[in-house]
């Protein structure tokens, strides 16, 4: 039951800059936070 991990092992995750945390909606590009970090520096 490991495929499906391995298969999203090869994807590259986008990754937080400021906690590391894997930010998973993929739709916009641009951001390079997850929502907690993104939303605690644009409040
Ligand atoms: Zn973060």
């Amino acid at each position: 039951m490991t495929r499906d991990l391995e298969f999203y092992k090869n994807l590259p995750q986008k990754q937080c800059r400021e906690c590391g945390e894997v930010i998973e909606e993929q739709a916009e590009s641009y951001i390079y936070e997850c929502e907690r970090c993104f939303s605690h520096k644009h409040e």
